[in-house]
């Protein structure tokens, strides 16, 4: 492979340099899978914050915390479980319809319609799917306001997978089985590594979308790859719209759309 997935080590281990474009990765494929969150739109539009924050404000009133400690809880549940839900859900049976209800209700007036975007997605010859770890209303909602909704086929939300969140592998066998998913045809675009994992080794191509440079970064520190190659990333890119105008470019002219031109 000629094209250069080292994590730079550049402190908060963000950079990736494709040094060729491959187009042949993505030749056969026709399933294209999704991320939402910190994926579809930016992290610097600070909606992760909103739904982070209504996270914790969920586990104040839930058991009358204060904040410091409701965070703390939240953070443990979202490191050991993948995601806080699962955790109230393990622990305390709290019901997800509730949970996912009240964390969404957030105002999304800071997204604006993407529209290189939609015509780099609308581009892509094959289905197009949302896969995740939120409610499919907010990822309906949110598309939407992205002006994005059109361009995908379907949503496969927490609630699909019967509340087990990506990375466990199950909820990825539950999404290739609902939606009759040949993993060695799909491409997964992602902004945690470790979403990956499991894709990379059934047989798909896996983008990680990193932050712009200077971009607003809303992972978890353990969340940050340490400056480690990631063998499961096969590559990384901070402009989508970009990335998907190549593959579509590529596909429709036959040839390797590159022209030396790094998406980093
Ligand atoms: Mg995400």
């Amino acid at each position: 492979m000629n094209y250069d997935h080292t994590i730079a080590e550049d402190g908060v281990g963000r950079r990736d340099r494709p040094t060729e474009f491959p187009a042949a990765r993505f030749k056969h494929i026709d399933t294209w899978v999704f991320d939402l969150d910190n994926t579809l739109y930016p992290a610097d539009c600070d909606l992760w914050p909103k739904i982070d924050q209504r996270i914790t404000l969920f586990l104040v009133n839930l058991f009358g915390l204060d904040g410091i400690s409701a965070r703390a809880l939240q953070k443990y549940y979202y490191r050991r479980y993948g995601a806080t839900l699962r955790g109230l859900m393990e622990d305390h049976a709290i019901g997800a319809a509730e949970f996912l209800a009240f964390v969404h209700d957030i105002d999304r007036s800071s997204l604006n319609p993407n529209l290189s975007l939609a015509a780099a997605i609308t581009a892509l010859p094959g289905r197009k799917l949302i896969l995740t770890n939120g409610s499919r209303d907010h990822a309906l909602r949110t598309a939407e306001a992205l002006g994005l909704a059109a361009m995908f086929d379907d949503i496969f939300d927490i609630v699909a997978s019967d509340l087990l969140p990506k990375p466990a592998p199950l909820a990825y066998e539950r999404f290739f089985r609902k939606h009759a998913i040949d993993p060695g045809k799909a491409a997964m675009f992602e902004d945690l590594d470790r979403n990956l994992v499991v894709p990379h080794e059934q047989g798909m191509t896996t983008v990680l979308i990193v932050p712009k440079p200077g971009q607003a970064d809303h992972r978890e520190p353990f969340e940050i790859p340490g400056g480690a190659a990631l063998p499961h990333v096969d590559f990384a890119t901070y402009d989508l719209e970009g990335f998907l105008a190549d593959i579509a470019a590529a596909r429709t002219s036959g040839r390797n759309a590159a022209g030396g031109r790094s998406r980093i």
